[in-house]
């Protein structure tokens, strides 16, 4: 048989972009059991999978993985990075996900989402809301989410990105209530904004029902853009309005726990709505909140077995990075800037902090400061707040207080007693165990301080330290849960999966060695151990367990 001129061209081509990945233990996402063999990468895309007794293809180029895992790029299905990712040189501030085996992020959660913009909008944009998720001012020259997924293919993304839309996003671009019910016509503006979004692409709702001003949303509100999502047959993904057994979301004379109501008015929605629910970082902040976890996981768990469509999500340490000013109640943060001079003000506040602080199981030793923001603690970073009290010569009481008017309330901060503590995390273990449980990173990665643990080792601790270490999780159930699972939570298609056809996002590691580098007292984590190999459509984003430069082969994608 005689190739024309165009097919050798092609079969030339075709050849010289592909790489042949040899002798890997290949854990292939879907959850079945590893196997050795080789795995031939074109272009994009996987071209096939190799047995190990197979005839295997002439390639420009072969790589030997040996001794190694070769499995489907990670995805961080519950990510805040997509506020930097449009950023032209977002690289500096996310490579660390990549080099962690991450391969595709899932933006747009706990509510706020960077798009849709409106004109409304543009006047909101000084709110601590925009700032906190981000430390470089965002162009905003987009409006529509299909607008925004244009500046990031633009900007070159290192990582592919899927786009949740935000609820509390959506109502700041359409109603002027910004907080409480919405008039009929704004909900109508809201729901309609929501449709078009889902139709651009974006791979689910996200809400923030714990912050402004997603706390304030009525019931009905929230059923009303649930039905738009299950319409669209697009799930939800939820931070409930409270992850403790008391917070500021209901009132304090409502003796229960607090974060299980949250969970069960969610449920009821869900179930009412039929539309998908992905309970985002289940978390149980507070020594006190930890005996509710067994409850949660079983309302879950039942609530599957009733038919409705719920599963969660988790990181594997417990800390959760948030603002300094999250443990100051609303009517304080309305008072401000005037309340930080007020005596009575600062005298109330002393109190009720006490007060909660002892309900919850917390204290200010719980509080690590990472990015002191716009003020000058910036050498305090990686500090406990007690050691900074110390310091400073200061009460903990007027560090955290001194530290939130430095900072304008743009500190981030690493919360403590997130489902345990080190020695005692007997309810982080059950979390993560559990089945139904995704994997994520729920960092904020920006571009000052110190960068949150789980940025830099959330996938390779639970591989190494869950996996290996402890066997909690077996390996091939760990990977399925990083991989396929989210991807199929997101309606991803052609990822998270190694099979013939599929993008060819992989990652390569050695399962002796994988593990984070945590960080030592006050200094940050370092990169993690044990990664040899990323490759993101096809093309090598760490080789040799060294970062790439100017590699960007990221995709943005519509669902
Ligand atoms: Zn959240």
């Amino acid at each position: 048989m005689f190739l024309r001129d165009d097919q050798i061209c092609l079969a030339r081509r075709l050849i010289m972009e592909s790489l042949l990945i040899q002798n890997g233990l290949i854990v292939d996402g879907t959850g079945a059991p590893g196997f050795y063999g080789h795995i031939l990468i074109e272009g994009k895309r996987i071209r096939n999978i190799f047995g190990q007794d197979q005839v295997l293809p002439q390639t420009r180029a072969v790589l030997d993985a040996s001794g190694q895992v070769i499995a489907p790029g990670f995805i961080d299905m519950h990510s805040h990075s997509d506020w930097t990712i449009s950023l032209p040189e977002h690289d500096r501030v996310l490579k660390c996900l990549v080099e962690q085996g991450i391969t595709t992020i899932v933006g747009g959660n706990c509510g706020f989402s960077p798009a849709p913009v409106s004109d409304k909008t543009r006047k909101l944009l000084g709110m601590d809301h925009f700032n906190l998720m981000v430390d470089k001012p965002l162009a905003y020259s987009w409006n529509s989410m299909s607008q925004f997924f244009e500046t990031i293919q633009a900007a070159r993304p290192i990582v592919n990105t899927a786009h949740l839309v935000g609820h509390s996003t959506i109502r700041f671009a359409q109603a002027d209530t910004l907080r409480g019910k919405l008039t009929e016509d704004e909900l109508d503006n809201c729901l309609d904004l929501l449709l078009y979004c889902l139709d651009d692409g974006a791979c689910g709702l996200s809400f923030g029902l714990g912050y402004d001003p997603g706390m304030y949303s009525p019931v009905e509100e929230i059923e009303a853009f649930c039905k738009i999502a299950a319409m669209a047959n697009k799930p939800v993904a939820v931070h409930l309005k409270a992850l403790s057994r008391i917070s500021p979301t209901y009132p304090l004379t409502y003796l229960r726990p607090h974060n299980v109501r949250a969970l069960k008015e969610m449920i009821r929605i869900a179930q009412k709505t039929s539309v998908a629910l992905q309970v985002s970082h289940l978390v149980f902040v507070g020594k006190r909140s930890w005996p509710t976890a067994e409850t949660c996981l079983k309302m879950i768990e039942n609530a599957r077995k009733d038919g409705v469509d719920v599963m969660f999500d988790a990181f594997p340490y417990t800390f959760g990075n948030t603002t300094v000013n999250v443990v100051l109640p609303y009517w304080f943060l309305a008072r401000l800037p005037q309340g930080y001079r007020s005596a009575w003000a600062r005298l109330m506040l002393r109190l009720e902090l006490a007060i909660g602080f002892r309900l919850l199981g917390f204290s200010y030793k719980d509080f690590q400061l990472m990015d002191a923001g716009p003020s000058p603690w910036q050498d305090m970073n990686g500090h406990r707040i007690l050691d900074i009290a110390r310091k400073k010569d200061l009460s903990p009481f007027n560090t955290v207080l001194g530290l939130s008017q430095a900072s304008r309330g743009q500190a981030v901060v690493l919360l403590h007693t997130y489902s345990g503590a080190p020695g005692n995390e007997t309810v982080l273990d059950a979390v993560l165990a559990n089945d139904l449980c995704l994997f994520e990173t729920d960092a904020l990665t920006r571009f000052g301080g110190h960068p949150n643990p789980s940025a830099l080792g959330a996938f390779p601790k639970i591989l190494g330290y869950y996996v290996r270490d402890r066997k909690l999780i077996p390996l091939e159930q760990a990977i399925r849960r990083m991989t396929s699972a989210s991807a199929e939570r997101f309606l991803i298609k052609d990822r998270g999966i190694l099979a013939p056809g599929k993008k060819a996002d992989v990652v390569i590691f050695d399962p002796r060695t994988i593990n984070e580098t945590p960080g030592i007292s006050a200094a940050p984590a370092g990169r993690p151990k044990g990664i040899s190999h990323v490759l993101i459509n096809g093309q090598h984003v760490v080789k040799d367990g060294c970062y790439q430069f100017g590699v960007r082969p990221g995709e943005v994608i519509r669902v």
